[in-house]
């Protein structure tokens, strides 16, 4: 594009820094596997998300094919739990997995718990040979490498332990929870000490839980534990991007008091003006295009005109809301970049 002055790389990580662009980066920070994707590269999943051959040339076609200027694996979000040793079941080409038994069911697992080895356990160590592998594809143009890790309390309650437990133990043994808690700060950290070494420069830190507590829950079991967590990746040299699921538009204004965190991905379910109003400048804000309703479901039109609104509401970083739905027809992905090209100088951190 020849109105490009920033790399794709200077340009997402300036807008994570809430400093000038030269128009908004189109970043593809939430899941990228589609299976027209799957069909462009011939990397389908289960295997994709399996095996790093697989998860590079998926990561890729988003890319290369789209035209979203990063890349990110893997395409799901049980990494750790399954490393902790979960079980996950329902692998399909147009659908990720589910967790079918949890490493942690009684509070004697909590005690024996211990945080997986990225380098031994489960698929994290392809996952990290992935990114070793997409370092010198990714350097050649200049685009960012992004890995999720689960932020602690969406960690225990939607990969570690049945969330059924996690409630019940909030309420009958609250010390069970913070004593599991910090174990899981520490799992996360140290994953995302071997994605940042293996090459990764940004960390989804996925608290997409946090949407089924209230605010008082929130401050007391998620908010203090993600700081932690936060903090110490952003000081291993990391962006950190905070995701939330569901409506949480009665917990963004704290959520952006997470400590450590540069942005937030705001889910599709609170308005992105009112997402601004509510943070501010305190952080950054991505999202945050419908998934399903726009990206799946509707025209290309509706979804530039979506993602037109988005990046005139405020939103730094153009990106739907939550995982690009497997079932995303191309034209629909590569309308969002278009968007991005045709509009993203209206973006509020573009130079005027
Ligand atoms: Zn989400």
């Amino acid at each position: 594009m020849a109105d490009d002055e920033m790399t794709p790389k200077e340009r997402f990580h300036a807008a994570l820094r809430q400093e000038p662009v030269d128009r908004i980066p189109i970043t593809g920070i939430t899941q990228t596997g589609t299976v027209d994707l799957m069909e462009a590269c011939g990397a389908y999943w289960p295997e994709a998300n399996q095996k790093a051959e697989g998860m590079v040339k998926l990561a890729w076609a988003a890319y290369e094919v789209a035209g979203i200027e990063s890349v990110r694996v893997p395409f799901d979000v049980y990494i750790e739990g399954e490393a902790a040793g979960g079980e996950l079941y329902k692998w399909k080409k147009d659908n990720q997995p589910m967790m079918k038994k949890y490493a942690i069911e009684t509070p004697e697992d909590v005690d024996k718990y211990e945080p997986p080895d990225p380098k031994r356990d489960g698929r994290m160590p392809e996952v990290l040979k992935a990114i070793e592998m997409l370092v010198p594809k990714a350097e050649k143009v200049n685009i960012p490498i992004i890995s999720p890790v689960f932020a602690p309390f969406s960690l225990i309650s939607l990969s570690l332990v049945n969330m059924v437990n996690v409630m019940m133990w909030l309420k009958t043994d609250p010390d069970l929870y913070h004593k599991l808690a910090k174990k899981a700060v520490e799992t996360g950290v140290i994953y995302a000490e071997a994605l940042i070494d293996a090459g990764a420069d940004t960390i989804f830190y996925n608290g997409g839980a946090d949407g089924t507590v209230k605010l008082d829950d929130f401050l007391k079991i998620s908010q203090p534990y993600s700081s932690e967590g936060a903090k110490k990746i952003r000081e291993m040299g990391a962006y950190v991007v905070y995701h939330s699921c569901a409506n949480v538009k009665h917990l963004l204004k704290d959520m952006a008091d997470i400590e450590g965190i540069h942005c937030i991905s705001v889910s599709q379910e609170v308005d992105m003006k009112e997402s601004r109003e509510l943070v501010g400048d305190k952080v950054a804000l991505a999202g945050n295009v419908d998934p399903t309703y726009t990206l799946v479901k509707g025209t290309p039109e509706k979804v530039k005109e979506e993602a037109k609104y988005c990046i005139e509401s405020g939103t730094d970083v153009l990106c739907p809301g939550c995982g690009w739905g497997p079932t995303t027809p191309l034209e629909n992905m590569k309308a969002l970049v278009a968007a991005g090209h045709e509009f993203g100088k209206m973006a509020r951190l573009a130079r005027k």
